[in-house]
């Protein structure tokens, strides 16, 4: 609205409305309108009784009565409006109520022919300064023959003041409509940039062409829409996506449109009514718009119309407004060209559309991202990166969501204000703020003095741009190179920016098994937990009735790594190759494996040899205990079908040299033993007394019966089941010893090493890993709780759910035996199955040929003694009563580490080198809940095949994997994908 006394406005005039006003004086006290039951004008002044002021003062007061009696009508507005009198009753500027009444009625008309702009006009019924008939009016917007839209109509029931009358509301909605009109409201370019579309209020969609930004196309629908927030093109399918404020997506293929029926114009939205904006309350009359081509902004002329069939809307495809869409591809979907359309809306929930082409374009829902929460704030504005999907809310939420699991990843709070626009490059994502890969807030930029409407990012002469609109009418563009070259070497400060990295890497391996062919599926688990990646690659189809199917499991979540003391020559997560390794977090535990299982499928593949079907099932939670994945996997069981065998490589060889294959692992029970009195943590100088039961002394005498003398374990029947050492294992071990001792004398005697190997892998053991107690940390606490981690590690034919229940009633009797008043609670907090592998099967055998072949001779030469004698030889009857010093996996590791350059004891090393190696038969003393489960789930058997050297350092600092294990593992899963199914 322009206001006498501006001398300039702050923005230019995108439309004029007027009310109030006319082109012809009041004929009548009340006029020609009045309604009958509003003529009750006896106690209502005349313009006549309006005093005639004596000179001419620059501003009057006008008296109370006659103010009220002219702008307002009691019966047209609510009594509390009278109440205000003396707060609007301002001096009122003399030149200025002389002059409308009197002058104005010369000029007014010229003045109304300059307006280029689109025109609302209202009058009210009840006004008697102005004459408010349909007549009146037309003359009225006559005038303005410069504007592109005159709307003018006449509000009943309504005096000079029609803001504050009853029928005030009816006005006012129009008027926002009206000034809604205008805007554009979404954009969208076609991919070959050749078409620019636009969708605004006034509910047309306008396709203008790039190269002279004329109209091409204009498209409107039938239906009452509102508002059209948001428009999309699909360039293969060469049809216009709309979303709009009546809920509705709408669609129109292009290809038809010499097809269509010619639109009909009394359906065009400029002259049909708008439900809601177009209201204008009860009784109200307005003049007939007039249809005409130059209806709309100055510059959408010409083009053709085109008017969307009413087949090709989408009614309730939101519960609310859509407000933004978009299309991508690869995502919801199997095929990775396929489009997909995404739309965020009012309900706060976004949807993912299956595009039919076959049929005009329609949408069919495939899926919706739903976080949970009752009252979805909307979802403003989203934007794509891979398969991330940002999305923006109200009050500065910025939601990232997993489009492969179609979960949501984080929640960022940006700023205060609603998030109207996003937009993703050069690894970061742009909104009001920028944030980068790990979702750290970078940087703020002051960009414009209102709000910020519209983003891009792009690249122009080789730097990275970014430009934002905004409503102060400005466009910014700004260069963003220096921040977008940002360090490779990023601070890793949390588990939860770590969550957003295995995110990605998730997705990244499910884009390498995708882009070499395989059917791929992400296989969620329970929240929080990291999704499954499912992929399969089928063998010729030649033989799909009878080939063989092959399961490899590993995991793409690795251990957390910290550099805080610059222990590792690299930066963990940056991998990096030196002298023939590959140095990283994840390297060898277990991407690398992983990567040589999908190498050696994809090449079987490229030479059409794979005659089995090859399942990979990736877990993200095997470093914590497989969480999730065996109902993950129960849950999808008809998608993985039947398996055959079983195969992983998550372990190493017990040295650097000898290649192995893993035939057992442990098991484990982890759980809590915790004792808790009634009585708060005290001070032993005050209560300390031997009558008091401390649980601290409780928690240490119960777990002193746990084991006995050389960690024998106490609970009874704990190792019953545990099976003989049979002939052809004991073989196993003196070949193991054999080995490890012909090249490294330092590990000495070789029945105690194959003891201490022993003890490790194919026997239980029991350990106390803390305590904790509670209150604060001095010598004069009297613990009021105190709670101790203990694992047991189980061997094959001990059942996890069998100890754990011994443990339990163990600890229970025992501790009743204290006749203590504290209370005793044992939990299991995880457990995990010993596995063992059957080492005659065919697969161990189809491995181990493998490994002969690929691996050829392996060099057995000794290495210089250097440790002395680690290993004193021992000797007692008694089992538990011996005591070895054992050979640690570190002793192992070290001792194979440096290549000897001579033999010590002269030999020509070339004698040992001219015959294949057998493997190393070996236990682990580790576990891997995944492999017990998975033989018992699909029936089949399992083998480990370790692929990296005991010096990779799982878990470590400096974790590695060496170039050449890597291509030799390639090569050997290569043969035993191929070779096994012949068997
Ligand atoms: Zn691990």
């Amino acid at each position: 609205m322009l206001r006498a006394g501006l001398r300039f406005a702050k923005y230019p005039l995108a439309g004029l409305v007027t009310y109030g006003i006319g082109s012809q004086k009041g004929r009548k006290p009340f006029g020609d309108a009045v309604e009958s039951d509003a003529d009750e004008a006896a106690n209502k002044p005349s313009p006549d009784a309006a005093p005639a002021p004596p000179e001419k003062p620059a501003a009057q007061v006008w008296p109370k009565e006659m103010k009220d009696g002219i702008m307002l009508h009691p019966k047209l507005c609510a009594p509390s409006v009278f109440s205000l009198h003396d707060k609007l009753n301002n001096p009122m500027s003399y030149d200025e109520s002389s002059d409308t009444i009197g002058m104005y009625l010369n000029y007014w008309a010229p003045y109304a022919a300059r307006v280029t702009v689109p025109v609302m006009y209202t009058a009210p019924s009840n006004d008697f300064l102005w004459y408010a008939t349909l007549e009146a009016l037309e003359e009225y917007a006559a005038a303005f023959v410069s504007s592109p839209k005159v709307e003018c109509g006449v509000q009943l029931k309504s005096p000079h003041c029609i803001e504050l009358s009853l029928q005030g509301q009816a006005w006012m909605v129009r008027f926002f409509g009206f000034a809604m009109e205008g805007s554009v409201l979404g954009f969208c370019l076609s991919p070959d940039q050749q078409l620019l579309f636009s969708s605004a209020a006034d509910r047309i969609i306008n396709v203008w062409s790039t190269r002279d930004f004329s109209r091409v196309y204009s498209l409107y629908s039938t239906y009452d829409t509102g508002d059209v927030f948001c428009v999309s093109y699909s360039a293969a399918l060469q049809t216009v996506y709309l979303g709009a404020q009546n809920t509705s997506i709408q669609w129109y293929d292009l290809k038809e449109k010499a097809r269509r029926p010619p639109p009909h114009h009394s359906a065009h939205p400029s002259l049909r009514e708008d439900k809601f904006f177009d209201s204008r309350g009860p009784g109200g009359v307005r003049t007939p718009r007039p249809y005409s081509a130059e209806h709309g902004p100055r510059h959408a002329k010409g083009g053709q119309t085109l008017e969307i069939d009413k087949e090709n809307i989408r009614q309730y495809a939101h519960f609310g407004y859509v407000y933004c869409m978009l299309l991508a591809r690869g995502v919801g979907t199997e095929d990775p060209d396929e489009e997909v359309l995404i739309s965020g809306g009012g309900d706060g929930i976004i949807k993912l559309w299956k595009l039919h082409g076959q049929a005009g374009g329609a949408i069919e829902q495939l899926h919706r991202l739903y976080d949970g929460r009752e009252e979805g704030d909307s979802v403003l504005t989203m934007a794509l990166d891979g398969t991330f999907l940002y999305s923006g809310r109200l009050d500065g939420e910025i939601n990232v969501w997993d489009l492969e699991t179609r979960q949501l990843v984080r929640s960022l709070k940006a700023y205060s204000d609603d998030v109207l626009t996003l937009s993703v490059g050069g690894s970061f994502l742009f909104s009001a703020g920028k944030f980068n890969s790990q979702y750290e807030c970078e940087s703020r930029i002051k960009a414009h003095g209102g709000r910020i409407l519209a983003s891009a990012f792009g690249t122009y002469q080789d730097r990275h741009i970014y430009v934002t609109g905004g409503n102060d009418n400005t466009v910014a563009i700004w260069d963003i190179s220096d921040c977008t070259s940002a360090p490779s070497v990023e601070k890793r400060t949390s588990n939860e920016q770590l969550f957003e990295s295995l995110k990605r890497g998730a997705s990244y391996l499910r884009s390498v098994l995708k882009g070499f062919g395989a059917t791929t599926e992400m296989l969620t688990t329970e929240d929080p937990f990291n999704p499954v990646i499912f992929a399969r690659f089928s063998g010729n189809s030649v033989t799909a009735r009878h080939r063989k199917k092959i399961l490899f499991y590993g995991h793409y979540d690795v251990i957390a790594a910290e550099d805080e003391k610059g222990k590792w020559i690299v930066d963990p997560f940056s991998m990096q190759g030196i002298d023939g390794y590959l140095y990283g977090r994840g390297t060898s535990d277990n991407k690398g494996p992983i990567m040589a299982a999908i190498f050696a499928v994809a090449e079987l593949n490229a030479e059409q040899a794979l005659d089995s079907d090859i399942v990979f099932l990736i877990e993200g939670e095997e470093e914590c205990g497989s969480r999730g994945f065996a109902k993950a996997v129960q849950k999808n069981k008809e998608l993985i079908g039947d398996i055959d065998w079983i195969l992983l490589a998550n372990s190493y060889w017990l040295d650097d040299r000898t290649p192995c294959l893993t035939y057992g692992l442990r098991g484990v029970i982890h759980t809590t033993v915790q004792v808790q009195s009634e009585h708060p943590d005290l001070h032993s100088g005050v209560d300390g007394s031997a009558q008091l039961d401390e649980s601290l002394k409780d928690l240490v005498m119960l777990l002193a019966k746990l084991t006995g003398t050389h960690g024998k374990v106490e609970i009874p029947g704990f190792y019953d089941p545990i099976l003989p050492l049979t002939r052809d294992e004991e073989s196993l071990y003196a070949d193991i010893t054999r080995s490890l001792i012909q090249r490294n004398p330092d590990l000495g005697d070789p029945e105690e090493l194959s003891a201490s190997l022993m003890r490790r892998w194919r026997e239980a053991s029991l350990t106390i890993h803390r305590f904790q107690t509670s209150g604060p940390d001095n010598a004069t606490i009297i613990p009021r709780k105190a709670k101790a981690s203990l694992s047991l590690r189980l061997v094959p034919n001990q059942e996890a759910n069998e100890v754990g229940k011994a443990l339990v009633a163990f600890l229970t009797h025992e501790f009743q035996k204290f006749g203590s008043n504290n209370e005793l609670s044992v939990t299991i907090d995880h457990q995990a199955e010993p596995w063992l592998g059957d080492f005659n099967n065919q697969i161990f055998q189809t491995l181990e040929q493998a490994i002969m072949d690929v691996w050829g001779p392996v060099d057995d030469r000794r290495r210089r003694s250097s440790l002395g004698g680690a290993l004193k030889p021992s000797r007692s009857g008694d089992y538990f009563g011996s005591r070895p010093l054992p050979a640690t996996s570190s002793t192992l590791a070290n001792g194979s580490a440096a290549t000897p350059k001579e033999d010590s004891n002269g030999h020509d090393p070339g004698q040992v080198l001219n015959r294949a190696r057998k493997p190393l038969y070996i236990r682990e003393g580790g576990s891997i809940p995944a492999i017990r489960f998975l033989e018992k789930e699909f029936g089949a058997p399992a083998a480990h095949f370790p692929c990296g050297q005991a010096s990779d350092s799982a878990h470590l600092d400096n974790e590695r994997f060496r170039l050449l294990n890597l291509y030799k593992s390639k090569d050997i899963f290569k043969k035993v994908f191929r070779d096994l199914p012949q068997k």
